[in-house]
């Protein structure tokens, strides 16, 4: 094709006679106007990455999908994705439902409960990145009845609002996670002794805004919105998922299937009770007896548990999701030049020392961390060195001289 003689705007095509302005490049023109959309579209994409929130029902969507998905960030705890899959799924599936169909699906927010560092926060944070609708996490442990000195439980919506750029109508079709929900436990059985302003308070607060009702939310270092006090939002579409330690919960349980053992004769021996992991037969009125009250629990109705992590599981993580730690320290050496190898009798040996912590997966990171740092502070500055061998023996040498060694010691 013949090129156009005249000065002309390489995006546009546009002559200079019919632009205002061209700017000279290497090689061609741009003219004001393409300059201006090309601003907008950087703009868009990099400095307010506005999401465009998609609540129709896809087939990418389907549970199977989902837990999939999670299967590639998150290790076991099979129970818990199958329902937060059917859960999310069964969100969309109320979010498209008509408004002339006869039976209203009500929404089932869920509860999941987990020691620490089994993947609460990791589950949730993966469907956060799985899903097209706004989603946030939030702390139960800041939340004060109102009044005090804390933060008011519609905080939560304020999150949720500015996840989706105050986009309302967005946010009303959201999930939020809300963690440690177990710290808003009463405290104690009698609430007459001292105000329980961070406990009973904090639930009844919570109640509402649960079930699905009307707040006024303020927008909280809302720069968006300077001349506006509150935002209304509805919460009758929200889909909340609550997820706690609930330490010390699992005596209850054993004081209960105990119970329910001795008043029901079994005639099956092969039915026992497994004590390794007693969350496995939490019910609503275990959480009761922990201090939660009962209208809060029935607002709760999936109750679902995480796993312990045993050895098995806490090597797989270390090794096999998406963004392992040891995937990642690789990756790490690797942008040195420097090919990390670690023994398996290694591997096995942060899988040992993780489970004496009793950190969950917390443990394996700092593990790592303390095995590794020598190595990462010394060899950037090696030149020539491609290759890093991490043996047992240098790993249990480096342990020792590490601070958590000393932990061990003092637990
Ligand atoms: P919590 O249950 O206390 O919320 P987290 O989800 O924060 O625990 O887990 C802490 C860290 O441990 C995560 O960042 C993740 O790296 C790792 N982890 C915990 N459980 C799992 C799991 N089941 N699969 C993969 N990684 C896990």
């Amino acid at each position: 094709m013949k090129k156009k003689e005249t000065a002309h705007c390489s995006f546009c095509l546009r002559p200079k006679e019919e632009v205002k302005m061209l700017i000279a490049g290497q090689e061609g023109h741009i003219c004001e106007t393409c300059v201006s959309q090309a601003q907008t579209l950087v703009e868009e994409e990099l400095h307010a990455p506005v999401k465009r929130y998609k609540f129709a029902l896809a087939n990418s969507m389907k549970p199977r999908a989902i837990k999939e998905f999670l299967d590639t960030y998150v290790i076991g705890q099979d129970e818990a994705k199958k329902i937060l899959s059917v859960a999310v799924y069964n969100h969309y599936k109320r979010l498209n439902q008509k408004t002339s169909e006869d039976v209203e699906i009500e929404k089932s927010n869920i509860m999941v409960v987990g020691r620490t560092g089994t993947g609460k926060t990791l589950l949730a944070r993966s469907i956060a990145k799985f899903l097209n609708v706004p989603f946030a996490i939030v702390d139960a442990t800041v939340f004060t009845e109102a009044g005090y000195v804390g933060e008011d439980v519609e905080s939560i919506l304020s999150r949720l609002l500015q996840v989706c750029n105050y986009d309302v109508a967005a946010a009303e079709k959201g999930i939020v996670y809300i963690d440690e929900i177990d710290k808003i436990a009463r405290k104690g059985d009698n609430p007459s002794i001292t105000r329980d302003v961070s406990g009973e308070g904090v639930q009844q607060a919570l109640l509402k805004m649960l079930e699905g009702t009307e707040v006024m939310v303020p927008p909280q270092g809302g720069r968006k919105h300077p001349e506006q006090k509150m935002v209304k939002v509805n919460t009758q579409n929200i889909l909340f998922i609550c997820g706690g330690a609930f330490d010390g919960i699992e005596k209850i349980i054993a004081r209960r299937t105990d119970t329910q053992l001795i008043g029901f004769k079994r005639h099956d021996d092969n039915v026992t009770t497994d004590r390794e992991n007693l969350l496995q037969y939490i019910a609503p009125q275990d959480l009761k007896n922990f201090g939660l009250i009962p209208e809060l629990i029935g607002r709760l109705p999936v109750l679902t548990h995480l796993d312990p992590l045993d050895a098995d599981v806490l090597r797989a993580i270390l090794v096999q999701p998406k963004n392992a730690i040891i995937k990642q320290y690789k990756q790490l050496f690797e942008i040195e030049d420097i090919n990390l190898v670690i023994d398996d009798t290694v591997l096995d040996f942060i899988v040992e020392k993780a489970i004496d912590f009793k950190l969950g997966a917390r443990g394996l990171r700092s593990i790592c961390e303390a095995l590794l740092t020598d190595a990462m502070f010394e060899l950037p500055s090696n030149a020539g060195v491609k290759d890093f061998h991490l043996t047992l023996d240098y790993a249990v040498s480096k342990f020792n001289q590490s601070k958590l060694s000393l932990l061990k010691i003092a637990s």
